[in-house]
């Protein structure tokens, strides 16, 4: 396996309605390294399921650009985001039993996820992957999805993700739902993954999984909001130019303050609120958006 990296640049997607358009990515800028591990994080509804389909080649891009690794999402036809993630990307989406077929067990799933590859010599066998997030005792691999207890079933997702050694492997809120010890179990799984070299992305609600991760980038109406690193959030500067403030700013500045914006001789950034306009931006912001 040889860990992929992933580069956003200003990447859109709009899911397209009937009657109306939703803009759940409206610029991505985002660089992640072949074998670091992040967690995306942020509210309900900020795009980050969107963006790891759009990783995933689940979704095309509606403008801007995607590389997994060599391939050009933006691109890419069919056939080659199939074979993508047929070689390269282990995505397990969010709810275990969309990634596992209801009527095969453990073992056969993973081996029905690789059938699909070009037979590969350096594969290794599902036994080994299924060690590796914890299900390889004999009584467990023939259990069928059904039989298993969600934190199982979870991990068997995981291992079906894993089933072609990824060099990526991209993960929806695999924690969510699970109680305490089912989810230390899955942690333990993905961080095995981690330990291993492969690049990991993973959509979280659970600060325990981002305490884990290389790094932290928090989505926030279709962009990136903010990273963390060792516990110390930090605003994001976009190619624009742009930066999302943390939120509490908005306790002392209202939305619509203006803002002078000064660079310090020691290479600190002052921003200034002006008295003399108290209101004159909120109304006029959300105009515009209309
Ligand atoms: P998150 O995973 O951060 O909760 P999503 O990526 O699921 O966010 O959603 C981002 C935005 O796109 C939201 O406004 C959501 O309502 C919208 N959205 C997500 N999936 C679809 C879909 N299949 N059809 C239309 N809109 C969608
Ligand atoms: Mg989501």
């Amino acid at each position: 396996m040889n860990p992929i990296g992933v580069t956003c640049r200003g990447l859109v997607f709009i899911y397209r309605l009937e009657g109306y358009d939703v803009v759940a990515l409206a610029g991505v800028d985002l660089d992640i390294e072949a074998g670091q591990s992040v967690a995306l994080v942020g509210p309900s509804g900020a795009g980050k399921s969107t963006l790891l389909s759009l990783m995933a080649g689940l979704l095309s891009p509606s403008a801007g650009r995607l590389f997994v690794g060599e391939h050009d999402l933006a691109k890419a036809t069919a056939a080659e985001l199939q074979a993508m993630r047929s070689t390269d990307v282990g995505v397990m989406l969010q709810g275990a039993a969309r990634n596992l077929l209801p009527y095969l067990s453990v073992e056969q799933n993973v081996r029905f996820a690789r059938n699909g590859a070009v037979a590969r010599a350096e594969l290794p066998p599902p036994r080994e992957i299924l060690t590796l997030v914890g299900l390889a005792d004999p009584d467990r691999l023939r259990r069928t999805p059904g039989e298993l207890t969600p934190g199982e079933r979870q991990r068997a997702a995981l291992a079906v993700a894993l089933a072609n050694n990824p060099g990526l492997l991209l993960a929806d809120e695999p924690t969510s739902q699970l109680d305490i010890g089912a989810r230390d179990e899955v942690l333990a799984a993905v961080e095995a993954v981690r330990a291993a070299g492969t690049t990991v992305v993973v959509v979280t609600h659970d600060p325990e999984i981002g305490a884990r991760m290389n790094r932290t980038v928090t989505i926030r109406d279709g962009r990136v909001g903010a990273e963390g690193r060792s516990g110390v959030d930090y605003s994001v500067i976009g190619r624009d130019g742009s930066v999302h403030l943390p939120t509490e700013v908005l306790d002392v500045m209202a939305p619509g303050t203006l803002l002078r914006v000064s660079v310090q001789p020691d290479g600190t950034v002052l921003l200034t609120p002006s008295e003399a306009v108290p209101h004159a931006g909120a109304g006029l912001g959300r105009e515009d958006q209309r």
